[in-house]
């Protein structure tokens, strides 16, 4: 699910527009418009398909959810969701050696290839109660909007294309990934770049909870876990020696004390402590989890730097404040996970197609940097976007999680197939 923050270029547009009166310079070349190609008969009856079988793909994402899908135990939803597709007549579906479900519409010269994709996997533990239940327009289940709407996108602009007879220039991939949510650290997707489609994706579009808003940079994390440790001892027998939860006090200290910049946003927290014996005993170890983030791959990469430092002198000091004690003290460091960071400017062809396909469907979308699947193409030069599926989406990542179909929750799909469609290109 990602946590959207606006962009401060989208901030500054609108700053910028407050000041047109006293400044009215335009660019002087602004670049050319991307061509929605929301008049061709065919692309109008499959917007018109998804509009009307609004119901559908709501029953669609109704009995996703109620398939389990943990992170790291995808397989019953990608077995289902496979089995969805070739429902839709798709007889090369094929799931990778990550777990990936992957259905290919082939376009009639094969370039380029636009992958449309979405998260299979939750992060609700195994044994939770999926169950949706229902009243007047509003869904509940856990996983309900994140990310079963973006899935059921995905079958929804399938079907609408089929239904349509919609020819495509280039190829559209269907892909639910596995591991987008925490500890996945985007394996699926990782594997589907590297590996199952390397070389081959030309754009890339995610489709991740509700609402109309577009990711058009991608926040990067850096996750640890650090820990100190040593023999332990008496309190009080053996005092006088390095005591790892004081060095860890230490280092907490010093990362606390880090300086960061607030543009390109850049955050870091320790989440986690553990450790300790008892009350009266020097602990053999203590750790923390720390979180890293920045849109900005170098503000991250300094932020990094700055923990490590963090960790090491904390490490020299608590040996020294001992200078007479021969036991050892150690610090290990180990990667919880690495998200890369990546921006792209508004200006791309990808992030002009998201916006103008939403003010040809009646709505504006704004853009924002999030954590989502499109971290991995975007750190990889692919264009990539996340868009959301339509709706309102209330407590993503709780048990409480609900979905409200408004009226006109069928614009997410219609914005995903009208980009889709504006990127690979309509015969
Ligand atoms: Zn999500």
């Amino acid at each position: 699910m990602p946590f959207h923050r606006l962009s401060p270029l989208f901030l500054s547009v609108a700053v910028a527009a407050c000041a047109t009166a006293t400044a009215p310079t335009l660019p002087a070349r602004l670049p050319p418009p991307v061509a929605i190609p929301n008049s061709d008969p065919r692309v109008r009856s499959a917007l018109e398909k998804i509009r009307t079988d609004d119901s559908w793909l709501i029953e669609q994402q109704t009995s996703i959810c109620e398939v389990e899908a943990p992170s790291f135990k995808e397989q019953r939803r990608a077995a289902d969701f496979a089995a969805r597709f070739r429902a839709l007549g798709y007889a090369n579906v094929r799931i990778d050696a990550e777990g990936n479900v992957i259905a290919e519409r082939p376009g009639d010269a094969g370039e380029p290839v636009v992958v449309l994709s979405a998260h299979l996997d939750t992060v609700f533990p195994e044994g939770t109660d999926v169950r949706v239940r229902r009243s007047g327009d509003t869904l509940r289940g856990p996983g309900i909007g994140d990310n079963c709407r973006g899935l059921a996108v995905l079958l929804g602009v399938a079907r609408s294309l089929d239904h349509a007879q919609v020819r495509t220039t280039g190829t559209i991939i269907f892909v639910a990934t596995v591991g987008e949510e925490g500890a996945g650290n985007l394996r699926g997707v990782r594997h589907l770049v590297d590996v199952s489609l390397k070389d081959r994706i030309d754009y890339s579009i995610s489709v991740d909870g509700a609402g109309l808003s577009t990711t058009s940079a991608a926040v990067g994390s850096n996750r640890y876990r650090v820990t100190y440790s040593g023999p332990g001892g008496h309190s009080y027998g053996a005092f006088g020696m390095p005591n790892p939860m004081h060095a860890l006090g230490r280092a907490i200290a010093l990362v606390s004390e880090i300086q960061v910049p607030t543009e390109p946003r850049t955050t870091f927290s320790v989440g986690v402590l553990r450790g300790g014996t008892s009350v009266n005993s020097i602990s053999e170890s203590a750790s923390m989890d720390v979180d890293l983030r920045s849109e900005s791959p170098a503000a991250l990469a300094a932020l990094d730097s700055a923990v490590m430092r963090a960790v090491a002198s904390a490490l020299g000091a608590e040996r020294a404040r001992w200078p007479r004690s021969s036991v050892a003290l150690n610090v290990k460091i180990d990667t919880i996970g690495i998200r890369p960071a990546a921006t792209q400017p508004d200006t791309a062809p990808i992030v002009r197609a998201a916006l103008e396909a939403a003010r040809t469907l009646g709505f504006s979308s704004e853009t924002g940097a999030s954590s989502t699947d499109a971290n991995l193409p975007m750190s990889r030069g692919i264009p990539a976007i996340t868009i959301d599926g339509g709706g309102i989406g209330r407590g993503a990542h709780s048990l409480n999680e609900s979905w409200i179909a408004t009226p006109d929750a069928y614009l997410g799909p219609q914005w995903a197939l009208l980009i889709t469609l504006t990127l690979a290109g309509v015969r």
